[in-house]
């Protein structure tokens, strides 16, 4: 009869949970469950009876198989594949039988201490066969043939597994999120599923993808408001169920888009001029410089492998390199948006059915760069199938994963390529990971002629403030190595070979812009005023303290719109009074006593707070959101209302997406009650958010009852319009300049006239250069942006007359077209009005 097994110590040391090592590839048992030793001797000795599967050809590491289908790595220190041997002497060969206790790998400990990245000596089991973790002997010193981890027996099912249903139990789910079942939703349910013993799944038409793995789950190409099945069988399935609903349907904190600087990215016009090439734009600028191909070079793999366990190890090897490399980043990233790219990269690195499906080719025969080749490849293909561009765009980071996994597979290493300064990059494509190697500030503008504005490479283009092209085609190939380029990416063309005049004219733009932005810059701490010298405050729009303290430093005069729901979105449960209060403070204080304007929590829609779980609904942008979800809440509005009267500084209090004036009395009953309660007897100005047509229509009376307006343009652009803002087909069209929405504004300055109001706007379209002459004209009195917009758009500022906004918003009210608005505005932008 089968019984348990001992696994003995194989180091003499100090033994680990393997969470403490720091590598997330062992860490996170990606590879497999098990200890660690932080070893004091210098012998690897064999845990327990079993055969060498491999001695790795580094010598640092070895696989065992062991009775019972048990598969275990020993993998001595942490990047000591990189010695290359040194150090190391094997005791066994591959296929040979061992002993407990036998010797396996000497090696060097002074060695390894001066060389590798850490002594920590993962023992990890990659199969678990018939058995299960019963008992771990860790946090204490081990000498080797003690015992270590103790397994159990488990071929027979235990009783609890015996005796739960093997039914599978289905729920239907509507997905929420904006943007569907992308990238970071899909590593989270995955993350969430393997939490639980039960085997889940997500079906869609047909198409069942497994929880555990982000690549299937992403293949199925869900969309916000697509209906799936959820489904689980096995001991925990109920609560597996339930938890992976909550997550989905919950939102996950999605939000769509984050708020544009300027306008968003157009599609560029037809090409007119030979020599012009058009695509899409993917980051706004313009660029002078030479071209510089950037060409993959194409890496052979072996169809044919060496044997499965040698090729199973040497991807398990490289995997886990990759993975420990992209860890090592993530630690020192603090740049947000990489941040987040290295995240993704690590999940779908992670996914199980990647490294399932090329395990599968490697018992095939294959070699493992095929196997994961081919796997890529698969899933590449699923992915690039699907209608939603955002997922389409994922199959860039696969592809780059798929390179980086084969370059250490062929022993080579994965350097950035050499660009020459000052350069234009052209690229069929180009890795998120190749451009992240390139020091920021080296290159002078990227054009690919695939991608597009949504793809990584897009996103992180635009962080860095280099001017892009995506998508103009085949005929990138036919530009010169060394030609010298104009690269317009505000208009989506790069012109190669350009003639005299037009490089004049193009080098003429650029230094007039480099002044304009270096003079805006040095200019951006004084106060904000008209041509007239009438203040016209600009204030920033704010989601963090380390927003906060950034925009004072980028000259913000205070903030008009603290959007609250952004500084609790990463928990479970909704923040109480007291951190609430402190973090509101903070916020305040960072201000140095420049004014405040606190938003309560605006949750729906397009924006989701993971503790705030939403029944479904058919049209959540016509949902409950905003005030209508805080006057369903009567707790959690009583608690911000609160909070907020408790802070010291000159804040106000704002309401989101009000559409009638019951409910703007409504949060007024509560914020006297809350002001009783507290005994607070100072002044709290209470504003209305105008985001609703509805809002822009009654702004008079809602003027009557408060004490400011704030045009939030972003959804009153969206409603009026009846377009999803978040909706990427749609984002050229979404432009806030439509003069219905003009008119929509105008009536709401109006308004507030009426009853001697200020208005302020908090939308993105306070940022943009072109509608701030308009604004100002309509009699728009204070403007809140995001912080990178502030210093061009003081400097706008102070070259505007009154009276010649007036007149241009006049004219702007009468226009058809946002384009024709948008042609009028044009003079003064340029400091002609
Ligand atoms: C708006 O709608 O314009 C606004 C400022 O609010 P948010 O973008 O947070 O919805
Ligand atoms: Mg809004």
């Amino acid at each position: 009869m089968a019984t348990d097994l001992m696994l003995r110590a194989p180091l003499d040391g100090w033994a680990a949970p393997l969470a403490e090592v720091p590598d997330p590839v062992f860490a996170e048992a990606m590879l497999g469950d098990g200890l660690a030793i932080d070893p004091t001797g210098s012998v690897l000795h064999a845990p327990c009876a079993a055969v060498v599967v491999t001695i790795h050809a580094a010598r640092h590491a070895v696989t065992l198989r062991a009775a019972g289908g048990l598969e275990l790595l020993l993998h001595i220190g942490l990047e000591t594949v990189a010695l290359n041997g040194e150090g190391f002497e094997a005791h066994v060969v591959d296929g040979q039988k061992v002993e407990a206790g036998d010797r396996l790998i000497s090696f060097d400990l002074e060695l390894l201490a001066g060389r590798a990245k850490s002594l920590i000596s993962p023992v990890v089991i990659t199969n678990l066969g018939d058995y299960a973790i019963a008992e771990r002997m860790s946090d204490r010193l081990v000498a080797v043939g003690e015992p270590l981890l103790r397994l159990a027996h488990v071929a027979a099912a235990p009783i609890e597994e015996a005796a739960s249903p093997a039914l599978e139990i289905t729920r239907r789910i509507i997905v929420p999120l904006p943007h569907g079942l992308h990238a970071r939703p899909a590593a989270r349910v995955a993350d969430c599923a393997r939490g639980f013993r039960a085997e889940s799944a997500v079906t869609r038409a047909g198409r069942r993808a497994s929880t555990r793995s982000p690549v299937a789950l992403m293949s199925l190409g869900l969309q916000k408001d697509d209906e799936a099945t959820l489904s689980a069988s096995g001991p925990d399935a109920e609560a597996a169920l339930s938890a992976l609903a909550a997550l989905i349907e919950g939102g996950m904190g999605e939000s769509a888009a984050p708020e544009p600087v300027m306008a968003p990215p157009k599609p560029a016009a037809a090409p007119t001029k030979a020599g012009v090439l058009a695509g899409v734009t993917a980051a706004p600028g313009l660029a002078i410089g030479r071209a510089v191909h950037l060409t993959q070079q194409e890496i052979a793999v072996a169809e044919d492998g060496q044997g499965a366990a040698q090729e199973e190890t040497a991807l398990a090897a490289a995997l886990a390199q990759v993975g420990g490399e992209i860890g090592e980043i993530l630690k020192r990233e603090a740049d947000p948006v990489r941040r987040d790219i290295h995240a993704a990269h690590l999940a779908l690195l992670k996914d199980p059915e990647l490294a399932d499906e090329a395990r599968r080719r490697i018992g095939e025969g294959r070699s493992a760069g095929f196997a994961w080749r081919a796997a890529i490849g698969g899933f590449a293909e699923a992915l690039g199938a699907l209608a939603d561009r955002r997922m389409a765009e994922r199959v860039a980071d696969l592809r780059d994963l798929e390179r980086r996994v084969l370059t250490v597979l062929a022993g080579g290493d994965a350097d950035g390529p050499e660009i020459p300064a000052g350069a234009i990059l052209l690229a069929d494509e180009i890795l998120p990971s190749q451009l992240m190697a390139i020091a920021p500030n080296r290159l002078a503008g990227l054009c690919t002629a695939g991608g597009g504005p949504t793809s990584h490479v897009a996103i992180l283009a635009a962080a860095m403030g280099l001017p892009a092209v995506v998508a103009v085609g085949a005929g990138l190939a036919a530009v010169g190595d060394g030609a010298t380029l104009i690269l317009d990416a505000d208009a989506g063309t790069l012109q190669a070979a350009p003639d005299a005049a037009a490089l004049e004219a193009a080098q003429r733009k650029l230094a007039a812009r480099a002044d304009r932005q270096a003079a805006a810059r040095a200019a951006a701490g004084q106060p904000s005023r008209l041509a007239d010298g009438a203040p016209l405050p600009v204030l920033a729009n704010l989601g963090s303290l380390a927003e906060a303290q950034a925009a004072v430093g980028a000259g913000a005069e205070g903030s008009g719109l603290l959007r609250t729901e952004f500084l609790f979105l990463d928990r479970e449960t909704p923040p109480d009074e007291d951190e609430q209060a402190e973090r509101y403070q903070a916020i305040a204080d960072a201000l140095e006593g420049r004014p405040l304007v606190i938003r309560l929590l605006d949750i729906g829609g397009d924006k989701a707070a993971p503790y705030l779980p939403m029944a479904t609904e058919e049209n959540p942008a016509l949902g409950v959101r905003g005030v209508r979800l805080a006057l369903r809440r009567p707790t959690l509005l009583r608690s911000q209302l609160r909070a907020i009267l408790r802070v010291s500084g000159r804040c106000s209090l704002m309401i989101p997406m009000v559409s009638r004036l019951d409910e703007v009395r409504a949060v007024r009953a509560a914020l006297d009650e809350a002001r009783r309660d507290l005994g607070v007897t100072g002044r709290l100005d209470l504003g209305v958010m105008i985001e609703t047509p509805a809002a822009a229509v009654i702004a008079d009376q809602i003027a009557a009852e408060v004490d400011f307006l704030s045009i939030g343009t972003n959804d009153l652009t969206q409603y009026a319009l009846a377009m999803d803002r978040g909706n990427p087909e749609l984002a050229a069209e979404v432009d806030g300049l439509e003069p219905a929405v003009l008119r929509l504004i105008s009536q709401t300055c109006e308004g507030g006239r009426r009853h001697a109001l200020g208005t302020s706007v908090c939308g993105a379209l306070a940022g943009d250069l072109a509608a701030i002459p308009i604004l100002i004209g309509l009699g728009v009195g204070r403007l809140s942006m995001a912080t990178a917009a502030i210093p061009e758009a003081k400097a706008l500022i102070r070259t505007l007359s009154p009276n010649a906004c007036r007149a241009l918003a006049t004219q702007a009210l009468e226009q058809t077209s946002a384009a024709a608005v948008r042609a009028l505005c044009e003079p003064f932008r340029t400091g002609g009005g």
